[in-house]
């Protein structure tokens, strides 16, 4: 038997055990639509019990030291990097990205559990001096409690284990619940997790068709103290609106609309590098991926030629061949999507320079279009695609007001070479993270997150932790 077969699970992971139901569905392969397994179908009575179990669990884990916890989560990262192929594989079949692009997602979600074991022995607090003589001020952080987590399809692991690795390094418990287009991952490292020596009811994961009924239970639960989302602004608005009730806490990661910027001062064949890895990692599939590219008029045919030159380079297919960069999109819907902002373009006067039509119901080839202009949909909707719209602008302040006029405010990038318009450009820009001469960004160690329609909360680095933590104010009086 292949090694990752071992590592297939079927049924939702809760109370540190497998809950299997009759109902099943199917996960598919993107790359030629074939079974991968069939999944018991998770439904409201599994969520309720995996958060009543989330819910005893956080009595004792979140008194366990951060020692304990700490040395727990190095064994699951351990147990994950071991298993790096196996969950590459797994990851390739249910997502279709690239097996590569599988492999740095295993190293760089793992990064996540790492860093924080790290992190859970450095949750500091404050003493404070106090205001009078006799009294004493202390501001301790302490774990929030139960914690919902809801992924989508295009990290299936790494949008995991950013929100439950500081969760569960806080002392909080954890009910994930990922997509349904992606829950064979998520299953493999609940499995890892379980082998790493967590405590049951820790670390749930639910997997289930019914997401509006799954995210809505999580939502309203009063055992659950904390909502940490990773998905479209539509589903975010929801999510914010189901927690009313409950004046839950949440921490959003929502769509994106990145601007590229190239200024005349650039290192172009650097540019070309950053636009093609920014914008065609998992073939455009992703929050931060370039949405619109936009180049000062001066250098505007130089850059198109060495861009679109680059683009013929892709190698398309089964993201499971070893040199492949642009796999099958997600589903049809997703190349439908495509094929719309193309038509969109092109009847308002934009040009294909390269691909622009599907190749079959799954494989849509990356595709530039210049000419591009703030009327077609692209800039102001999402493309998660692999569609390259290009702009031209002619000064920096066109350049600024192209790029922020938009209701998201995730990541950007701009290239240049002048320090001072680096700063500038960096302050205007309306975004929760700025790449300057670089076009991937993403790290444990840094604060990831949007402002805008594009969320709130920031994952990773030393920030990442607070969203999981309550700060409490303790003061000692009649010190005398
Ligand atoms: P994407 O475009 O990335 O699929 P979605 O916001 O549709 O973005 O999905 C992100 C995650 O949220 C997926 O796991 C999806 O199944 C889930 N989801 C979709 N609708 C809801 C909902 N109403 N409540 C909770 N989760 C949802």
């Amino acid at each position: 038997m292949e090694a990752y077969k071992q590592l297939i699970f079927t049924r939702s992971y809760l109370n540190g055990g497998w809950k299997g139901n009759e109902e099943t569905f199917d996960v598919l392969n993107p790359a030629d639509g074939s079974i991968l397994a069939s999944v018991s179908n998770a439904n409201k009575e599994d969520v309720e019990q995996a958060i009543n179990s989330a819910h005893l669990a956080f009595r004792t884990w979140s008194k366990s030291s951060a020692k304990e916890r700490s040395a727990i989560l190095l064994k699951w990262y351990s147990l994950i990097v071991e298993n790096k192929e196996s969950l590459a594989r797994i990851m390739t079949l249910e997502s279709g990205k690239p097996i590569n692009e599988s492999r740095g997602e295993v190293d760089y979600g793992a990064a996540f559990i790492q860093w924080f074991a790290e992190e859970a022995k450095r949750l500091y607090g404050d003493v404070i001096p106090g205001y009078t003589v006799d009294r004493r001020i202390i501001v301790i952080k302490q774990p929030i409690g139960v914690v919902g987590a809801i992924t989508p399809w295009n990290f299936p692991l790494a949008m995991i284990t950013r929100k439950v690795s500081p969760a569960l390094a806080a002392g909080c418990t954890v009910v994930v619940r990922p997509s349904e287009e992606t829950p064979l991952t998520a299953l493999a490292i609940a499995h890892l997790a379980e082998k790493a020596g967590f405590p049951k009811g820790v670390f749930n994961v639910i997997a289930g068709t019914d997401a509006s009924s799954i995210g809505k239970t999580l939502c309203e639960s009063p055992l659950v103290s904390k909502i940490s989302f990773t998905g479209s602004t539509r589903v975010g608005q929801i999510l914010s609106s189901q927690s009313v009730s409950t004046l839950k806490k949440l921490s959003l990661e929502l769509g994106g609309n990145a601007p590229f910027i190239v200024f005349e001062d650039a290192d172009i064949d650097t540019a070309v590098k950053g636009a093609i890895a920014g914008k065609f990692r998992f073939s455009g599939q992703t929050c931060v991926c370039v949405n619109r590219i936009l180049v000062h008029q001066r250098i505007y045919e130089e850059f198109i030629d060495k861009f679109v030159l680059a683009v013929s380079k892709l190698k398309l297919g089964n993201g499971m061949e070893e040199e492949v960069n642009i796999g099958p999109l997600i589903n049809k819907k997703a190349i439908e999507r495509v094929e719309s902002f193309i038509d969109d373009a092109l009847s308002k006067g934009g040009t294909i320079l390269t691909g622009g039509k599907r190749i079959d119901q799954q494989f849509f080839p990356p595709t530039v279009i210049r000419d591009a202009t703030k009327e077609m949909n692209f800039s102001k909707e999402e493309i998660f695609g692999p569609l390259a719209p290009i702009f031209k602008f002619s000064s920096d302040e066109e350049a600024i007001q192209l790029a922020n006029d938009t209701i998201y405010g995730l990541a950007a990038y701009f290239y240049t070479n002048d320090l001072t318009r680096s700063w500038k450009i960096s302050e205007a820009l309306e975004y929760g993270i700025v790449g300057i001469n670089e076009g991937l960004i993403s790290t444990e160690v840094a604060p990831f997150g949007g402002i805008k329609y594009s969320g709130s909360g920031r994952e990773g680095s030393k920030y990442g932790i607070e969203d999981y933590t309550e700060i409490k104010y303790v003061c000692i009086g009649n010190i005398k």
